[in-house]
C-alpha cells in the first residue's frame, strides 16, 4: 500500500522534532522535500505518489481562485501553487527522462526544467546526510 505524500510530510515534522534534525529555512518546505525524498524510492514508471499530492495542491489553488479567496501568503506553508510547482520540479529532477511528460504537458517550462536535476541532487544529498546516521544505527 502506498502512503500519500501528506503522511510523509507529517512524519517529517515528527522526525525533525524527535531526532532534533537541523533545517535551514522553513520547516514546512523541508518536510515537503523529505516527503518527496522518501517517495522517490516508491515511484513506478512515469508515476509518482508525489505527483498525486502536487495535483491536490493545484486543485486547491484552482478552487481558491474560483471562490476568489485570498491567498494565505502569511501562512507557514508556501502557497498551493508554489507547493504544486515545487513537487513537480523535484519529481522531474529525480529522472528527467522518465518524467519528460511534465515538460510536454506544460507543467514545467524547459528553462526551469534544466535546473531541476541539480536542485534534486542537493535535496537528495541533504536528506541522506541527515537521515543516514539514524538509519544505520551509528
Ligand atoms: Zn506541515
Amino acid at each position: 500500500m502506498r502512503r500519500p505524500s501528506f503522511f510523509y510530510h507529517e512524519l517529517g515534522h515528527a522526525l525533525i522534532h524527535v531526532l532534533d534534525l537541523p533545517t535551514t529555512g522553513r520547516q514546512e518546505y523541508a518536510v515537503d522535500q523529505l516527503s518527496t525524498y522518501v517517495l522517490a524510492y516508491e515511484s513506478e514508471a512515469g508515476d509518482s505518489p508525489t505527483l498525486d499530492a502536487a495535483l491536490a495542491f493545484l486543485a486547491w489553488a484552482q478552487e481558491a481562485k474560483v471562490a476568489q479567496a485570498d491567498s494565505p501568503y502569511w501562512d507557514e506553508h508556501s502557497l498551493n501553487e508554489q507547493r504544486f510547482l515545487n513537487l513537480v520540479y523535484w519529481v522531474y529532477g529525480q529522472d528527467p527522462e522518465r518524467f519528460q511528460h511534465l515538460v510536454q504537458q506544460g507543467h514545467l517550462p524547459e528553462s526551469r526544467a534544466v535546473r531541476c536535476p541539480g536542485e534534486w541532487q542537493q535535496i537528495d544529498k541533504s536528506w541522506t546526510v541527515l537521515l543516514d546516521p539514524h538509519l544505520t544505527g551509528q
